[in-house]
């Protein structure tokens, strides 16, 4: 199905298809290079995002900045969603049946973004993704596909705030993920090449 960033942006932010609309402050609907390779998710907006209408601007957003330039990416080459675009309460998981009224909305930024590599921050991004008994702890840092495109899971920031012993091996999945885009864009020159 055919869809604009214009129309997807009228339906998120008209979007009531579950509670979740009732406390929000801003529709979260993402940020970054709509043209990018790399799509990485998170779960849902918390506080600060809420507030900013902006994905990962808080604490954890300041770690994935840190995250992105150790592998040299950022803001303008990649391109940031969630699983869900409205702030859950008290930054609780997001249900299940918010996931699923919410997932066509991403399925939409698929589409248009088109990315060869999707990053998926946290147990439930995974869940959502790749699929819903991902383990994180014995799953993240394996490569998936997908419909043509790589998936890999690592945690998410937020767990790596409060539990430091998590950095090495997502530093190792951050690796992974700039090796397979490297992997790719030479690929695609040596293909280009050959035409
Ligand atoms: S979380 Fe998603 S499905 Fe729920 S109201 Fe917000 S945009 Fe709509």
């Amino acid at each position: 199905m055919e869809v604009s960033w214009e129309e997807l942006e009228g339906r998120c932010f008209s979007c009531n298809r579950c509670p979740l609309h009732k406390t929000r402050t801003n529709v979260v609907i993402g940020v970054g290079n709509r043209e990018s390779d790399v799509l990485f998710v998170g779960e849902g907006p918390g506080y600060h995002e809420d507030m900013q209408g902006e994905p990962f601007v808080g604490a954890a957003g300041q770690l994935l900045d840190k995250m992105l330039a150790a592998i040299n990416f950022d803001r303008k080459s990649i391109y940031i969603g969630n699983i869900v675009k409205c702030r859950p309460p008290n930054n609780r998981d997001p249900l299940p049946e918010e996931q699923k009224a919410c997932i066509d909305h991403l399925r939409y930024q698929f589409l248009l973004i088109r990315p060869k590599i999707i990053v998926c921050l946290g147990r439930i991004a995974a869940q959502a993704i790749i699929k819903p008994d991902f383990r994180i702890t014995k799953e993240r840092g394996i490569w998936f596909e997908k419909k043509n495109c790589h998936i890999i899971a690592t945690y998410h920031p937020s767990a790596l705030l409060r539990d430091e012993t998590k950095k090495r091996s997502t530093w190792e999945d951050m690796q992974a993920i700039r090796r397979k885009y490297d992997e790719l864009k030479k690929n695609e020159m040596e293909n280009e090449k050959n035409e």
